[in-house]
């Protein structure tokens, strides 16, 4: 027997088996996908009962996103019609469990929509912020990083000292190469003329030159910034332990993703060799091989994409097992993280003793249309909201003016290959 909700059929079978406090249900579950930056965001909005409560979550998985929406829309959402909002953790193991094959960023994303709207439903029935749920602060604010890339060292070194000057007192320093260029820095077209693919990027002069341009960092930038390098994946065991010993002199705050998420087994042997902490697992779509990486030496400082490991639920367990081995935190936030998604992230940052670092990200104007409320850093500092929940809205009339882009990282990714044609981690 189904009864409706607003229009909406409950499953007999997805209810508690336990008698709710209150009259209060869930109503509606629905994606909104958006792309104010370009970069297409997918949340999930989680209307309740009471009208005018309702709860925002972040479901982000920006390369899959029509993915992401219809396992929120067709499968995970019809499941919490009737539920009790506050039965937080019995819905994350339900829907978790329920697909039998479990997890993966697409259903894990679909997930941390459901799981942080539930907890921002929580935060505005308390009346308190997600971050006082958590059982309160541990410090003011999260420090933060941007971004400095450049097509040579000087441009690179340059924007590092604007954002320097700017209150910011770490930064992450990518540079580019002829070719298509590193990550995160852009190349010089053509630069292997020779080769089959003159684009390609090459990986014996990306070991030749990063040395340098942490060498002429340190020399500019003086010795007090954090300054950090993203690997991307990139590199093999032995290439990344011989650029790690390599940048043992300029003391960086951490070396990201030295090698593929395929090889984790492996990162032991690097963090093992390497002078410097080792951050990864932004590209974990799984709990427990996050847990992995932390019980099993691998990380200095646990990344995480929070929607990809289904939100702060085991977010925040992962979170617990950090600080409980004396690893560090230091979560991926840049474009293709919703603010909601970033709020969470702060909630995490400001309540865990664990925490080190977060990646931050300036959103454009245009983001703070969309959503209203959205987190702007303060010399650096990216302080809490402390309105209930997660302090930000959306507003749907400006979301809809920011239709996604299809295939926008493809036609990126699609292109990094070696000189010799072979394709490479974008
Ligand atoms: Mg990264």
């Amino acid at each position: 027997m189904t009864r409706p909700i607003d229009g909406m059929a409950v499953m007999p079978e997805t209810q508690a088996p336990w008698p709710a406090r209150d009259g209060l249900r869930i109503t509606a579950v629905r994606s909104i996908v958006t792309a104010p930056e370009e970069v297409p965001l997918v949340v999930v909005r989680v209307d309740t009962s009471d009208p005018g409560l309702y709860g925002l979550g972040c479901a982000t998985f920006t390369q899959r996103f029509h993915a992401v929406a219809a396992a929120v829309d067709r499968h995970v959402g019809p499941m919490l019609i009737g539920r009790h909002p506050a039965d937080i953790e019995d819905i994350a193991r339900m829907v978790h469990l329920s697909s039998y094959w479990r997890g993966g960023p697409v259903l894990n994303s679909a997930l941390s929509g459901v799981d942080q709207a539930l907890w921002d439903i929580a935060g505005k029935r308390a009346g308190m912020p997600v971050y006082e749920l958590l059982g309160g602060r541990v410090r003011a604010a999260a420090d933060t990083y941007l971004h400095a890339g450049g097509a040579t060292v000087e441009e690179t070194i340059e924007n590092a000292a604007a954002i320097l000057a700017d209150g910011y007192r770490n930064v992450r320093l990518q540079t580019g190469a002829p070719g298509l260029g590193n990550y995160g820095a852009p190349g010089s077209p053509g630069g292997y003329p020779a080769s089959p693919y003159p684009d390609g990027w090459d990986v014996q002069r990306y070991l030749r030159e990063t040395p340098k341009l942490f060498e002429r960092a340190r020399a500019e930038l003086g010795e007090e910034p954090g300054l950090m390098h993203d690997v991307h994946s990139r590199l093999t065991v032995k290439q990344a332990v011989a650029l790690a010993r390599a940048l043992e002199p300029y003391r960086l705050f951490f070396l990201e993703d030295p090698i593929p998420p395929e090889l984790y087994d492996r990162l032991p042997e690097v963090r093992e060799a390497a002078p410097m902490p080792i951050a990864a697992g932004e590209q974990v779509a799984s709990v427990a091989d996050a847990a992995r990486l932390v019980k099993d030496g691998g990380v200095d400082l646990l990344r995480l994409h929070v929607s990809a490991v289904g939100g702060l639920t085991p977010a925040r367990k992962l979170v617990a097992l950090c600080e409980l081995t004396g690893v560090g935190t230091a979560w991926h936030a840049p474009a293709d993280v919703s603010p909601i998604g970033a709020a969470a992230n702060v909630a995490l940052d400001v309540t865990s003793p664990a925490f080190q670092i977060q990646e931050g990200h300036v959103y454009p104007e245009a983001v703070h249309e969309v959503f209203p409320g959205t987190i702007s850093p303060v010399n650096g500092y990216l302080y809490p909201s402390d309105r209930p929940g997660w302090g930000i809205d959306i507003d749907e009339a400006a979301a809809v003016r920011h239709p996604p882009v299809t295939h926008l990282h493809e036609r990126w990714a699609a292109r990094v290959r070696r000189p010799d044609g072979g394709i490479e981690a974008p």
